[in-house]
């Protein structure tokens, strides 16, 4: 094991909080039961708002090593849960919040934090899934689970190029479901449709503000825009359909009226992925193993390394990012 390692840390620089590559030693990590050795980390949204956008409001304190989700190997524990050498995977719980996160070659993490590395997948996989991809499997669970049928028409997914949508559209593809892609960039639409979109429409059509009650078109759908896009688009389901809303990358805002939910049963089903429990978990990643196949995900991803982190949280911000972005912590 090494004693000193390298870490994407945010922390005080010049009296405003700033990230860095450092230098941290084995002392440093917070005192959970068990070292996992991280092999990959991965790039998400909120990553980006952590490197070089809304620091303050994501990392709760500093100093704190970025990175919100992690895949690596138990390499110490104190639990006998989690012997030495099983392979693990962490998405949320706090990290790079209130906890230290995968950005970095260790991580101390607590037993219930932990997923079994899903067999289906190795820990490069898993890293291309993140925290998006399983939670993309989270809003795919929530509409099935509210009675979304194949047979019911088109669904819809918002921000469909990005790594959200982009698993989405596997995923629902997979399971029966006709998916229209929603996206901004036209360079997109070959990639949305080898991955299984069969009609796209163009973001703009969604972003202006529209009636409260539209025509009906879709059986359900997946929204990681928010704002004017998410007032639409509930305004656009068919009767007795549902939303999964879990992004905000165009608004935090919502401003709708009642009546899609009032005079067409519409549902607006909100997903979290950071303090899930354990079972909704297991039952998105059973999703992913079963649906998300692996060619569909190395289409979709790409590896780099953790000195690039600066720049490609960048990317993902200005939503330049297409798929899915693996961050290797060791280069
Ligand atoms: P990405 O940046 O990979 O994808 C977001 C996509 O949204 C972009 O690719 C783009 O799609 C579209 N988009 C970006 N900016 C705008 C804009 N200003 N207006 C309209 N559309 C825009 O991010 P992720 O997939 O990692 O995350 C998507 C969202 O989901 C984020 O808001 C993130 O915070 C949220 N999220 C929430 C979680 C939760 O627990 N609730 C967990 C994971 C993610 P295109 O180019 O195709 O139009």
């Amino acid at each position: 094991m090494d004693a000193e390692f390298t870490a994407m840390v945010i922390e005080e620089i010049d009296g405003r909080p700033g990230a860095r590559i450092k230098t941290l030693r084995q002392e440093e990590l917070p005192d959970h039961e068990i070292l996992v050795e991280v092999a990959f980390s991965a790039l998400n949204y909120k990553d980006g708002l952590a490197i070089c956008g809304n620091r303050n409001k994501v990392a709760r304190k500093l100093p704190m090593v970025a990175g919100i989700d992690l895949a690596g190997t138990v390499v110490e524990s104190r639990s006998d849960s989690w012997p030495v050498g099983t392979k693990v995977v962490v998405n949320g719980f706090g990290l790079s919040e209130i906890h230290w996160g995968g950005y970095a070659r260790y991580a101390r993490c607590k037993p219930e934090w932990l997923l079994p590395l899903p067999p289906a997948f190795d820990l490069e996989q898993a890293m291309a899934i993140g925290t998006a991809g399983y939670t993309a499997a989270l809003c795919v669970d929530a509409l099935v689970h509210w009675g979304m049928e194949p047979a019911a028409g088109e669904v819809l997914v918002t921000g469909a190029a990005g790594g959200v949508g982009s698993i989405a559209i596997v995923l629902l593809n997979r399971a029966g479901y006709r998916v229209t892609a929603s996206t901004g960039r036209p360079d997109t639409h070959e990639y949305l449709r080898s991955l299984g979109a069969s009609t796209i429409v163009e973001r703009a059509s969604l972003m202006e503000k529209g009636a409260p009650l539209q025509k009906e078109r879709w059986a359900g759908a997946v929204d990681v825009v928010g704002g004017a896009t998410l007032a639409n688009v509930l305004a656009q389901v068919r009767y007795g359909a549902a939303v999964a809303a879990c992004g905000l990358a165009g608004s935090m805002e919502l401003h709708a009226t009642v009546l899609p939910h009032i005079l067409r049963s519409v549902a607006l089903l909100g997903v979290d992925s950071v303090m899930t429990p354990m079972a909704l978990r297991e039952r998105a990643w059973l999703r992913l193993a079963r649906d998300l196949d692996t060619g569909s995900l190395a289409r979709m991803s790409r590896v780099e390394p953790m000195s690039r982190l600066p720049e490609l949280a960048q990317a993902i911000l200005e939503g330049k990012t297409r798929g899915r972005v693996v961050i290797d912590v060791r280069r």
